[in-house]
């Protein structure tokens, strides 16, 4: 079966004016489903998806919810909302408890009282905390898919880690359909450059490493060159924006089938480290990369690969962006001319 192919669907997209929910509303658009974004804008953009179907609410206030969903007739729900800054999550715990997981709590009780039962959860691959090494594999990177213990080091994966189990629960209890995908380092734009990354302050390293390539940014820091990894520095897997959609999307079908509550690491399986991508952002660019190496920031693991090989059997997934310079053609396109 192909899950790509689904019915016309309404579907709330929660966090849709946000970087990753941005680049779902616009695929649902293109498939022929209908979206409505449930977005706060305290870090989306009005500008990112289209004005008539953008409600402006907050996942804390239940009123505004139970609105929603008394105005439209949902067949399921999206969730890219929350707070998704590690270091601020130590700082603030509060903050991300509140919104993560009081939010999401809102959000499932709304959905329950309306009968909504499919469920796309965004979560993280920050839930693993750092990898138990049980061996390189195949192409001599040691990747970790779901079995993997689950210990995260912080209130972000913390956060993200307890609604999984929460919609374990409520798939046992109440019967909902639910998809938690563990992104791995979401990147990239959309290829006409009219939708892209935008956050504020920007902590990522490849809008980070643009903006010091074109001079709109401060010179980049780079976190540690004394890893144990053959450069030095950390090593990530970089997912295309437009990868992570897909996957949603056929979640939308794979919920149709099967019940429970299912958990997909989402990344390409290959590993690059920040020398490399510093590396295909001055290819790519034309340009030097202003940067200077600083301390370790802390937490950071030396090596984050996902096995995704979960997602490409069950739901027939396939990352199309798995080049570096073709991921960061798509984001140089959009920061060398950003709309907002
Ligand atoms: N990084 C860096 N300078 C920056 C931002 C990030 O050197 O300005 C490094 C960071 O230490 C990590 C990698 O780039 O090794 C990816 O970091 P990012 O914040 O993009 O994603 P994370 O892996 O933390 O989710």
């Amino acid at each position: 079966m192909d899950d790509s192919m689904n019915d016309s669907m309404n579907v709330l997209v929660c966090g849709g004016a946000g970087y990753i929910g941005s680049h779902m509303v616009r695929l649902l658009q293109e498939q022929g489903h209908t979206p409505v974004v449930f977005d706060n804008l305290s870090t989306g953009h009005a500008e990112a998806v289209p004005e008539d179907c953008l409600v402006r609410g907050d996942l804390r206030d239940k009123s505004a919810l139970r609105r929603v969903f008394a105005e439209h007739a949902f067949d399921a729900v999206m969730h890219f909302a929350a707070k998704s800054i590690v270091p601020e999550s130590v700082t603030d715990p509060a903050l991300y408890y509140e919104n993560n997981v009081a939010g999401t709590l809102n959000l499932l009780d709304a959905m329950r009282e309306e009968g909504v039962m499919r469920f796309v959860f965004s979560s993280t691959a920050a839930v693993y905390g750092n990898p138990i090494d049980g061996g390189a594999q195949g192409n001599g990177v040691f990747t970790m898919d779901e079995l993997h213990p689950v210990a995260p080091l912080n209130p972000y994966g913390h956060s993200k880690l307890f609604i999984e189990q929460v919609l374990q629960a409520q798939a046992r209890a109440y019967g909902l359909r639910s998809v938690a995908f563990r992104y791995f380092n979401a990147a990239g734009a959309a290829p006409d450059g009219e939708l892209g990354e935008s956050h504020d302050p920007e902590t990522h390293l490849i809008p980070n490493i643009l903006r010091a390539a074109l001079g709109t940014g401060p010179e980049l820091h780079l976190f540690g060159d004394d890893y144990a990894t053959p450069d030095g520095t950390c090593v990530r897997d970089y997912i295309h924006v437009n990868d992570l959609a897909d996957a949603h999307l056929r979640a939308l079908g794979f919920m149709r089938r099967e019940e429970g509550a299912h958990t997909f690491n989402l990344g390409n399986g290959q590993g690059f480290s920040v020398r490399q991508v510093l590396q295909a952002a001055e290819e790519v660019t034309g340009r030097p990369i202003p940067h200077t190496i600083s301390p370790r920031r802390p937490g950071d693991a030396d090596v984050l690969v996902a096995d995704s090989a979960k997602a490409r059997a069950v739901l027939g997934w396939e990352p199309k962006v798995t080049d570096m310079r073709e991921l960061m053609e798509t984001a140089w396109r959009w920061h060398s001319d950003q709309k907002f």
